[in-house]
């Protein structure tokens, strides 16, 4: 007995060696999740999200992306708005216009221990440039993405807030097409997809249970300001302003039958109270 057991413990530690050997990423047991900070959206025009300056509490936006790492794999949720390959080797603060980032999005991965390589599903909230800058280290990963988007984000010349030579590279990348449709990514109820079409013509957003913490919803930017969930005020620049209203009255009743916490992805409040990688939520 004792010789098997020896040579289980062998078998078991060989197959350990040989999964670091191939950079696998460590097992777990429950969903957890990864904040990353991606730079800060400064001196934008609140006008813009018709709210006055003054009926904004904090006008500055944050940039975030999420990782959320589960027994069957791991899904990259949105990327950032600088491109990792602005940053110089001295890792010097970058700024493009009004968009600014301290840290580039890899190196922050790194350290809680992923490669893009290693991540399963990549899917973001929408194609705004915010959002897209660091798609295409993801074009390895399957793509979940709403039908809509993509056609729009692969149409003759995409107008609007995008930045197409971010994601070009998701063009060929094995895709799971949804179409207005919810997606339970992993199969068991943890990791959802939630259709939320309007900002954008494939808006979607991401309930994720979380053992310790409780459900979340990873706003992306159905509401920029909480101001805007507060008053019931929408941007001036939505794809469609009937949409938004179906989307949020969706996610509103999600919120309730769930008690799940809504995080604002621009809000910088929001942000500020939550642990950044590569600490995690679980
Ligand atoms: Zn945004």
């Amino acid at each position: 007995m004792q010789i098997r057991l020896a040579t289980i413990v062998a078998a078991t530690f060989a197959v350990s060696m040989s999964l670091l050997a191939q950079g696998q990423p460590a097992r777990v047991t429950a969903p957890r999740l990864y904040i990353f900070e991606n730079g800060f959206i400064r001196g934008l025009d609140t006008k813009l999200f018709n709210l006055a300056r003054e009926e904004v509490k904090e006008p500055d936006f944050v940039n975030t992306s999420y990782l959320i790492v589960h027994p069957q794999g791991t899904l990259q949720f949105d990327s950032g708005g600088i491109p990792d390959s602005q940053f110089k080797a001295d890792g010097a603060p970058v700024t493009e216009g009004i968009q600014s980032a301290l840290k580039p999005l890899l190196p922050q991965m790194a350290a809680a221990g992923y490669q893009p390589s290693q991540v399963t599903y990549f899917a973001l909230s929408h194609y705004h440039s915010d959002h897209t800058a660091n798609a295409g280290a993801f074009a390895a990963s399957t793509w979940i993405t709403q039908k809509a988007e993509r056609d729009f984000m692969f149409s003759d010349k995409p107008a609007g807030i995008i930045q197409p030579a971010h994601y070009s590279a998701l063009r060929n990348a094995k895709t799971k097409i949804l179409d207005n449709e919810d997606f339970d990514v992993f199969g068991d109820g943890t990791v959802r997809l939630i259709s939320t079409p309007g900002h954008t013509p494939g808006h979607q957003v991401l309930l994720v249970r979380l053992p310790k913490r409780g459900p979340v919803l990873l706003a992306g930017d159905l509401y920029h300001y909480p101001e805007e969930r507060a008053r019931g005020i929408l941007p001036t620049f939505e794809f469609s302003v009937e949409q938004s209203r179906a989307s949020r009255a969706k996610v509103e009743a999600l919120l309730k039958q769930t008690g799940a916490e809504l995080w604002i992805e621009h809000d910088m409040a929001t942000h500020a109270a939550l642990p950044k990688s590569p600490a995690y939520v679980e």
